[in-house]
């Protein structure tokens, strides 16, 4: 480890989780922690529990703002772990001198995307430092979730699995650069943030057995396959053009040096099921949006590992994303 933190450290890939290990994970060691699922399953199976912290920047951007962001982030990792959100916290940090009216309107927000979630928030906090101590607004939220899919785990993928993505990616971290640097759009280009706890919902009532579920926020879709394949200890082998990305994503990926893949999305989830399931899980997560399509399959080839196959033929490793990627964007 570096001597100081970097701003590396919280990009959701390898560096974040080098510091996640060498420090959270050695001193609050337990069997619930080491499962590293999206929420805690926790009370024999019945509950999952989950946080996260908000300091997106800008506070407003095209499809939400930090409010939305703060309740659509921990209902959705609820809803990865198969949970009906219902109980929440919010905790917020203002900077003296933020306007109260948006702040109110970032309340609404959260507010709108909890009656979608079926969610209530039951507690709080309220701290306010002296200008310049935190840049505007940072939210905490919390919350727990009645399981009702259970066995749902980011170590269960299988040789011969199919994996599926729920709509294109990357458009959140797309988003936040341009509205960040004020670069004009001449698309409607906007972020994915979504609550996943409906489209979840309809998995369930579909009928469908949910091997492994999650949200690719920080890290993309990268992130997600890269931890699945190590946690499962399987090969996850990805057919490069079957990603779907929009067309002004990959251009501002173009211009960034990025790829689509490592970008932060925050209303998009990878879904791994059996073959048998496939063509329904399609057809389900298709009804919500067009785009979604399966992009993977499981196999021994290289345990641990993640292969992306292009249509030239060529494989090649598809590692969790490095560097300082795009901060603040979650
Ligand atoms: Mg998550």
């Amino acid at each position: 480890m570096t001597k100081t933190i970097t701003i590396a450290h919280g990009n959701g890939g390898e560096e974040n989780n080098e510091l996640i290990k060498s420090v959270f994970y050695k001193h609050f060691k337990n069997d619930i922690l080491a499962k590293s699922e999206d929420a805690a399953v926790i009370e024999d199976g019945k509950l999952a529990f989950t946080t996260d912290s908000f300091t997106v920047s800008p506070l407003f951007f095209p499809g939400g703002d930090i409010g939305k962001l703060a309740v659509c982030g921990t209902c959705n990792d609820l809803a990865m772990m198969g949970a009906k959100p219902k109980y929440i916290t919010c905790s917020v940090i203002i900077e003296e001198g933020f306007p109260t009216r948006d702040l109110e309107k970032i309340v609404k927000s959260m507010k709108k995307e909890l009656e979608i979630n079926g969610a209530i928030v039951v507690s709080g906090d309220t701290k306010v430092v002296p200008r310049g101590s935190v840049d505007k607004l940072f939210i905490n939220t919390t919350g727990i979730g009645e399981i009702q899919h259970k066995g749902i785990s980011a170590s269960n993928l299988k040789d011969g699995m199919s994996v599926l993505v729920s709509r294109d990616v990357g458009t959140h971290g797309a988003t936040i650069f341009a509205a960040r640097e004020g670069i004009e759009l001449e698309s409607t280009l906007q972020t994915d943030c979504a609550s996943l706890y409906p489209e979840v919902k309809k998995l369930m009532d579909a009928g469908i057995a949910i091997v492994a579920m999650r949200d690719a926020t920080r890290g993309g879709v990268s992130a997600v396959l890269n931890e699945w394949a190590k946690s499962s200890d399987v090969c996850v082998e990805v057919t490069e053009e079957s990603i779907p990305v929009q067309e002004e994503v990959r251009g501002i990926c173009e211009m960034l040096g990025f790829e689509a893949v490592d970008l932060a999305n925050e209303g998009t989830f990878v879904l791994c099921v059996a073959k048998a399931d496939e063509a329904k899980a399609l057809e389900v997560l298709q009804d919500t949006h067009k785009t979604a399509t399966v992009i993977a399959s499981v196999s021994e080839q290289y345990k641990g590992r993640v292969i992306l196959n292009s249509s030239w033929g060529t494989k090649r490793f598809l590692d969790l994303p490095t560097g300082e990627l795009l901060p603040r964007i979650c």
